[in-house]
């Protein structure tokens, strides 16, 4: 059977654990002592949904000012994107409202947009509400899931969704 490559990108504050999801996704592993991204890095996984198979092509960037320039390089072609924020942070959602409009603009159009609020375990520190988050993935049309690369809550969930929004290929 043939496989249907799907190019995403992770964006996001640094910190907001993007590449904790990715390697949760990916590994199914947690590291809280893994180093922060430099640039970007870029992984691969085979996901199969509803009897079709996708090999995602991830591409893991780096959220700092400085690498901010580089992208658009990520995106450019994607087939999705999960923009992360951290749940225990409104500054994080601000920024994420950022990357939003971004790709509104400069992303390849018809791109899946799936929003992962992310860090869900930590709901004592919590400062974005779950009804904030939804209602502006409604009003945008992203998927919106609250993820744990932690507890691994909703990390395959988010893969699933966007599975199922990307156009099949037939061939
Ligand atoms: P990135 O800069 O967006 O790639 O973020 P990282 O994946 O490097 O994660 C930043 C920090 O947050 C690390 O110390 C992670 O261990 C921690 N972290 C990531 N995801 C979670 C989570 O779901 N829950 C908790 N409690 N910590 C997390
Ligand atoms: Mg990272």
């Amino acid at each position: 059977m043939s496989k249907q490559e799907v190019k995403l990108c992770l964006l996001g504050d640094s910190g907001v654990g993007k590449s904790s999801i990715v390697q949760r996704f990916v590994n199914n592993t947690f590291n809280p002592l893994a180093e922060s991204t430099i640039g970007a890095s870029f992984m691969t996984k085979n996901f199969h949904e509803d009897s079709h198979t996708y090999k995602f092509n991830i591409w893991d960037t780096a959220g700092q000012e400085r690498y901010r320039a580089l992208a658009p390089m990520y995106y450019r072609g994607a087939g999705a994107a999960i923009i992360v924020y951290d749940v225990t942070s409104a500054q994080s959602f601000e920024s994420l409202k950022g990357w939003v409009r971004e790709l509104q603009h400069h992303g390849p159009p018809g791109i899946v947009l799936a929003i992962a609020g992310n860090k869900c375990d930590l709901e004592d520190y919590r400062e974005v509400s779950y009804q904030t988050a939804k209602n502006y993935a409604d009003e945008i049309g992203a998927l919106f899931v609250e993820t744990s690369a932690l507890t691994a809550v909703n990390v395959n969930e988010i893969f699933q969704e966007i599975s199922k929004k990307i156009p099949k290929e037939t061939v």
